[in-house]
This record gives structure tokens, sequence and C-alpha cells, in this order.
């Protein structure tokens, strides 16, 4: 019989979280500083004080290989963890492809994505150092949704700004969350100065994530009870995905083979990190092979069409500089559906390793990945988040380019979430209203003339 599923015990659950940053120094790679806003100096974990707990701010800047992953933090994992590898021998035959394609479910959390991963780790911080508020901004409503999960195991009230456009797009998400305990506002909001300010020059903003991100910020630096919580792009946050990529691994032994290509969506970078990581390690402590691609949307192609250089993380200029590939904090991207791909920066690690060339990045049209999601999803039953489906697209072209060079590839990519949130998404595509932003080449080169001078 053939194996469909590679499915792990509860005792095979990792018990440690990978961090790159242990094994960035031997691929050549020196993570430049983060610089104050203000002062344009390296800033310190005091810094940062007023918006995270320190638990997590020693993560953010640790060098050690592997950290324990708090017992109860495990004991919330095991409602759902470890997630499948699945093998998808049927979307294989339907593409007449000789690849073998694997993939992670991580559509099998509560709230429906990969996201959880991160977000129970930092509401037990926080938690655990007394914090009773916390607050996020979310654009499709998956990380939202992910903390208002974490928050109610927890104990902590929950304040989200969402993105308007995904607000008025998405209310399923929004009542996710308020069915977990969060209020969520829809932002620009009228709640703080920096949301404020962006309604009086235009009250039909649709919002963006930087923008959120402002307003979360400042929610949280201006109240004593209350940190912030980022669903992305930080060190700490990429590390708690990584359990991902390690779960995997172990799968892959229970498989019996190994991948020649890796490829995840790209927001932020936090589930292409998680799923990645702990396999660039073995490239860069072993000199294993492993092709690994990022793929992005072309209405927001930061590693394909960005500038590696400073650059704020928000619109209103409040959180530190960050030295990453950017599209200018001012950048709004194109309403596209994939809402978590809406950002104008990246991770500063998958920023890195892209710079030193240790993986690839492809940008796709909004077409082109809904109409890999629908086929695989008629062949394998899951419907994937508009975000995953990036990654589907691409694990697609490369089965049917093995397809042409009559190669056995081994093809695994990051399934991030499901899409059953999405699905106004889906009907666009099917009755051929969805639009394809072209890439947005003179709105990024006017973002661009806005970077920070450093
Ligand atoms: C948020 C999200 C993403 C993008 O964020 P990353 O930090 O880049 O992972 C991708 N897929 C899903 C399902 C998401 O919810």
């Amino acid at each position: 019989m053939e194996s469909k599923k590679y499915i792990l015990s509860e005792k095979d659950l990792p018990k440690q979280w990978y961090n790159i940053a242990a094994d960035l120094p031997a691929a050549g790679i020196e993570m430049p500083p983060v610089l104050h806003p203000g002062t344009g100096q390296p800033i310190g974990p005091d810094d940062l004080a007023p918006l995270f707990p320190m638990a997590l701010i020693m993560q953010e800047v640790s060098t050690e290989r592997y950290i324990d992953i708090p017992e109860p933090v495990l004991d919330v994992y095991r409602m759902w963890r470890p997630t499948p590898l699945i093998r998808a021998r049927r979307w294989e035959k339907a593409l007449d492809t000789p690849a073998h394609i694997y993939f992670k479910y991580e559509g099998v959390s509560p709230s429906g994505s990969h996201k959880p991963n991160t977000a129970v780790a930092q509401a037990f911080y926080n938690a655990q150092e007394g914090v009773r508020r916390l607050t996020t901004e979310t654009g499709a409503g998956q990380w939202g949704s992910a903390l208002a999960f974490a928050c109610s195991v927890f104990g902590i009230d929950l304040k989200v700004y969402m993105v308007k456009v995904s607000y008025q797009q998405k209310p399923y998400r929004r009542i996710l969350m308020e069915t977990y305990g969060a209020q969520v506002v829809p932002s620009p909001s009228p709640d703080t100065e920096a949301g404020r300010r962006i309604l009086a020059k235009d009250p039909d903003s649709p919002g963006s994530l930087g923008i959120a991100i402002s307003e979360a910020v400042e929610d949280a630096a201006t109240h004593d009870d209350t940190r912030y919580s980022l669903g992305s792009v930080l060190n700490h946050v990429l590390m708690h995905q990584t359990i991902i990529g390690l779960e995997a691994q172990k799968q892959f032994e229970l498989a019996g083979e190994e991948p020649d290509i890796l490829i995840g969506a790209i927001g932020g970078g936090s589930n292409f990190a998680g799923f990645t990581f702990p396999f660039i390690r073995d490239k860069i402590r072993e000199g294993k092979q492993y092709r690994i691609i990022a793929v992005e949307p072309t209405a927001a192609p930061t590693l394909t069409k960005g500038l590696y250089a400073y650059d704020f993380g928000d619109t209103a200029q409040m959180t530190p500089l960050i030295k990453m590939y950017t599209l200018g904090h001012t950048f709004m991207p194109p309403p596209i559906h994939a809402g978590g791909l809406r950002y104008h920066g990246m991770a500063a690690q998958v920023c890195a390793l892209y710079d030193k060339g240790l993986i690839e990045a492809q940008a796709v049209h909004q077409n082109a990945i809904f109409e890999a999601a629908v086929h695989f999803a008629r062949h394998e039953g899951i419907v994937p988040a508009p975000e995953s489906a990036h990654a589907v697209r691409v694990a697609m072209e490369q089965a049917l380019i093995a397809k042409e060079r009559g190669e056995k590839v081994v093809i695994a990519f990051n399934l991030s979430g499901h899409g059953h949130f999405d699905l106004a998404a889906y009907d666009a595509y099917l009755r051929g209203e969805l639009e394809d932003y072209e890439y947005p080449e003179e709105q990024i080169k006017e973002a661009l003339r806005h970077l920070p001078q450093v």
C-alpha cells in the first residue's frame, strides 16, 4: 500500500526551537544591527522593553542554536501538533509528473494556519511577565485570529487593528477573532494618533499592514499594562515557526526520502523560515544541496524587486530601522486577496540569506496562484489559503519542469493554511472576475524615494 501521510506521535514533537542566528556566521552572514528610529544608533534590549516582554527580547538577540520550548507551550501545541506531512500522490498523477510532491499541512491548527505556533509562545511569555493586554495588527485576519486564540488560552485581553480592506472583504475572520474574545477595529482607526493622521488625509484609505502596525505599536507604547505582538518578520517569530521544519525533517526520515526543492510563500517570511531554516542549517553545516524557493506576489514583490536597505517596519515611522529588502514603508500594495502577503518589507534573516544566494525568490500573479490552488484542491481535497497558494503554484511549475526533463525530483512545500475564510476570492476567480495587478513599478519607485537616510 502506498503511504499518503507521515504522522509523528505526540512524543516525537520537537522540544526545542532552532535559532538560525547561531549558524549565519558560518554562511558568511553578519546581521546588520537594528537601528533606533530617532537616533539612528543600534538599539539594545532596553529600547524594546516598552513593546515586548524580556523573554522575547532575549530570544530576538540570542545566538544559541536551540532554545527549549516551555512545557505550557508544548501542552497547547499538542492540541494539533505534530501536523501531517502529506504526499500528494493524486496530484502527482494528475500532473503526470515523475516528481514526488510532499506538503506540510499547517491548516490543521485551531485558527487554520501556522500562525498559532508563535502566537501561543508569545501569549505565554507575556502572561508569564504579568502583561494583561496585547495589541496587534492583522491583514487577512490569520494572525489576529491566531493571537486571539492564544490570548484566550492564557487569559490576556487583545485589541486587533485589522487592515480596512480585509475587514470589509473578510467579515468571518473578524467574527472568529471576536468569538475568541478579541476586540477588532478597522485600520486606519480614529483610536490612535497615527490612524487619525491617515484618515484626515484620506478618509477612504483601504489601510495597509504598515498603517495597522503603527496603530498597534502606538497603542502599546502609550499604555503601561499593554505590550505589542507581531506575527511575522522578527527573529523570535521565525524561530518559533521552526517547529514546522523540525517536524518535517523527522517525517522525511519516515518517508525514506529527502527533498531536493523546498518552497514557501513569503509575506513577512515566517512560515517560509519555519519550514526551511532547519534545512538551511544542514545546507550550511553539512553541505546539503537543497534548492530553496521563496514565493511572493507580483503585486508586492519585495525580494525580487525591492532594495536591500534600511527601512521602517511601519508607515508612521515608529518602528526600529531594519536592513531588509523593502518596497518602501509608504508603498501601498494593490488589494490582492492574499492579504497576508501585502507587506512592504521582509524578515531580516530571510533577506540576508537571499542576499548571500542561499535561497531563491520568484514572483507570481494572482490568477496563476488560484489556477494552481483549484487544481490542487480537486485532487487533494484541501482548499489552500491564497497566501499558501503561492507555494502551490511554484510546486506545480517545478513538477511540470521535472516532467519535461523526465527527472524524479522530490518537491516539498509548506501549505501554511486553509482557505475556508477566503472563498469570496475563489468565487471571484471561478467567475473570471479576478484582477491581475501588474508589477506596480511607478508606485514602488516613488516609495523607494522615501527611504530613511542612514
Ligand atoms: C500570514 C500568512 C502568510 C504570510 O506570512 P508569513 O509570515 O510570510 O508566513 C502565509 N500563509 C498564511 C496561511 C498566512 O496566514
